[in-house]
């Protein structure tokens, strides 16, 4: 392999090529706009792509391309090539400012949850100057925002830049107010950490529902499974091995720190992390990751499942969501510190995040709702549907403190003006691993867990950061008008903790106890995403983005709509692959399999001779009953989804009627398919089984 330096971001438009290539006064020009959030100067726009394009030809780019994140939750891109005609017939390679800065594609094939009227079908693509450009299979890649041409955001992308500027401006209040005055920008910076599982490409080909949802819809799970933990941080295997290798030289290519790869709990399935990233190139990384996950897998004769839940009773995948804040004088918000006036910061910041997260625990769980998530949160191996924070003993132990400190008046301003004397030194990772937390605080960031592994992390992010601006935007309010501003401090930190700390929970999150306790601290528990996609329209959430602009009352009502249509599509099209693979292949199975049974025992009893037949005569009385059962199971499967896609009431009732009626019917069904997996001879089963899945890779 290439030296890793050499190849680590040779793909990307970054900082020391436009250092190289620009002219000084665009450089700097674009850097502020990069660095400070500001509008971008749009005279610099034409140099900036000029320079671009003649890297990316070098780069062997022919073409380019505006790459946004539409609500498909997958990347979009439309290729044009850089050639401008020529009066003698020839071309020459062009790219203009504008053609960099803005993009019309039609904007009529992307969800859009009613913004977009259809005779307005244009939308505009706007350069996000923040992530930087790169160059891939032979096209330059621009990150962009997307919109509708009446401009409302019809992606994932632009709330998030939304809320990163949500929360710089109200962080930088609260610093301004702590005295701190060295930063001028705070940003949020994400670290993910993607699992996945990798099967054999010819056996993934074999089963309709890998293909056409990404999970079996049927399946036994094997003799062996993980109970034998032998495959987390396991030996990797030479073609694992290879694969990753080879997905980690083309992620550096691209700039993405791809840095851990380990086999993870379940046969087949490993992770990759990231070093982290602002939000938004965190996200695009994020994107590109997963693509690139999925295509050097076939290279290797391999598929890549990024799906939640692939195989029932296997662990699924998630996707571990670091978060935290960071000054652009190197500060990181949520570092515990070793100085007093580092402790007061980082309490007010932390304390923050708690009361965001226990006042908007409907948007942090909504904000991973999926229909493939749902087969995880809850299920004993994921994070609970319940959103709690872990603390870990010592932090719990200082919040508790501050509680007190306002009882005992004097001994807490004392704890503030003296520095904080009674607070001990917090070493990072004084934390335990404590896994079963949705969201827990790990040394100097807090780890969300509740993300499912195919999901963009845009979402769940754009929530965390304007909940946590909201939080912020209320101490700055307080504080700012303080007289006494240690005893403002004193008071809001011993209230905050007071209000909100039954969102803290150190203990097993898998645990009953837990479900109970939660409910007794009035904590929310939602269980399926069609309970959670009304909260999304509720006064206070649809307040809270509208406040820091972050989405208008019409781009939230369009996204509520986009997530009922999506979770209705996802079960539409299980349903009917289940139907499909049913009819098509089980049930002629089964009858053959039958036949066969009932054809052996026939001849024997044929010859006439007084031989047995009672092995064979089981094994039918076995199947019959499983394979009336089944098919019935298939017709009432096809019954209930007709009937739950003439519910036209509302998107809300549709999804509802999938979620009560659909769903249980599919699972009905898989039920006796399994049982009949059970009793068909391997070779008449008409597809890899899990242990042909999980164990030839
Ligand atoms: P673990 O032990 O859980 O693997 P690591 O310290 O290796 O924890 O970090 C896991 C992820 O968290 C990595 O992607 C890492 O880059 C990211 N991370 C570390 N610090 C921060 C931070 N300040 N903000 C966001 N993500 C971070
Ligand atoms: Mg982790």
């Amino acid at each position: 392999m290439a030296n890793v330096t050499e190849i680590f971001g040779s793909s990307v438009f970054n900082d020391t090529v436009m250092h190289e290539r620009l002219p000084k006064a665009t450089y700097k020009s674009l850097k502020k706009t990069i660095d400070l959030g500001l509008t971008l100067d749009e005279s610099v726009a034409d140099v900036v792509a000029s320079v671009m394009k003649d890297w990316a030809i070098e780069k062997g780019a022919t073409h380019f391309t505006h790459w946004f994140h539409p609500m498909t939750g997958i990347t979009a891109e439309k290729h044009d090539a850089f050639i401008s005609p020529t009066a003698d017939g020839k071309v020459i390679l062009e790219f203009s400012g504008k053609e960099l800065i803005k993009g019309e594609p039609d904007a009529s094939s992307f969800p859009s949850g009613g913004l977009r009227a259809t005779y307005e079908a244009r939308g505009y693509t706007a350069w996000d100057c923040t992530s930087p450009a790169f160059v891939k299979d032979g096209t330059l890649y621009i990150p962009t925002a997307f919109c509708s041409y009446t401009g409302e955001i019809l992606d994932k992308k632009t709330p998030l830049l939304r809320s990163m500027e949500a929360l710089n401006k109200q962080a930088l209040r609260i610093l301004k107010v702590l005295g701190n005055t060295s930063a001028t920008r705070v940003t949020t910076t994400v670290g993910p950490e993607q699992e996945y599982f990798l099967v054999d490409r010819e056996l993934f080909k074999q089963r309709k529902d890998l293909i056409f949802t990404g999970r079996t819809l049927f399946g036994v799970k094997p003799p062996k499974g993980q109970e034998l933990e032998d495959h987390y941080f396991g030996n990797i295997k030479e073609r694992v091995s290879a694969y990753m290798k080879d997905l980690d030289t083309e992620l550096w290519k691209l700039g993405i720190s791809a840095k851990t790869e380990h086999n993870e709990v379940a046969p087949a399935q490993h992770e990759l992390a990231p070093i982290f990233n602002t939000s938004n190139v965190a996200t695009d990384h994020n994107q590109l990751t997963m693509e690139l996950m999925q295509k050097v897998a076939l290279r290797h004769g391999l598929a890549c499942l990024l799906h939640e839940k692939p195989f029932a009773g296997v662990n699924g995948s998630g996707k571990h969501n670091n978060w935290s804040m960071s000054t652009n004088d190197g500060q990181n918000l949520l570092e515990p510190g070793s100085t007093p006036h580092d402790n007061v910061q980082f309490l007010i910041f932390l304390t923050a995040v708690v009361r965001a997260v226990d006042e908007y625990q409907d948007l942090l769980r909504l904000s991973v709702a999926t229909a493939g998530n749902d087969h995880r949160l809850g299920a004993n191996e994921a994070p609970p549907a319940i959103v709690s924070i872990f603390l870990g003993d010592q932090l719990t132990d200082i919040i508790n403190q501050l509680e007190n400190g306002k009882a005992k008046g004097k001994i807490y301003n004392n704890i503030l003006e003296t520095g904080v004397a009674s607070l001990p030194k917090l070493p990072k990772d004084t934390t335990d691993r404590n896994r079963t937390s949705p969201f827990a605080f790990t040394g100097n960031k807090f780890e969300f867990r509740m993300l499912g592994s195919s999901a963009s992390i845009a979402g769940a992010n754009f929530v965390l950061n304007t909940i946590v601006a909201e939080i912020l935007q209320k101490f700055a309010d307080q504080l700012e008008t303080a007289d006494d501003l240690n005893a403002a401090i004193a008071t809001l930190l011993s209230e905050t903790v007071k209000n909100h700390k039954r969102i803290i929970f150190n203990g097993n999150g898998y645990s009953e106890e837990w479900v109970v306790e939660a409910e007794s601290r009035g904590l929310l528990n939602m269980k399926s995403t069609v309970e959670c996609i009304p909260t999304f329209i509720n006064d206070k959430n649809v307040a809270v983005f509208v406040r820091h602009g972050v989405l208008s009352k019409s781009e939230i009502e369009s996204r509520y709509e986009i997530l009922l249509e999506n979770y209705v599509k996802t079960i539409n099209i299980e349903a009917l692959t289940m139907i499909n693979m049913a009819k098509t292949e089980i049930l002629p199975a089964a009858f053959r399999f039958s036949k066969e049974l009932s054809d052996t025992i026939n001849s024997v009893k044929a010859t006439g001779m007084s031989v047995e037949v009672s092995a064979q005569s089981s094994v039918l009385k076995e199947l019959s009953p499983v394979l009336s059962s089944f098919a019935s199971n298939l017709t009432a499967l096809k019954k209930t989804l007709e009937k739950a896609n003439a519910e036209t009431g509302s998107a809300l009732k549709q999804a509802e009627a999938f979620s009560k009626t659909v769903i249980p019917a599919m699972e009905s069904l898989r039920t006796d398919a399994d049982k009949l997996e059970a009793i068909l001879p391997r070779d008449m089963y008409p597809f890899p089984t899990y242990a042909d899945l999980l164990f030839n890779v």
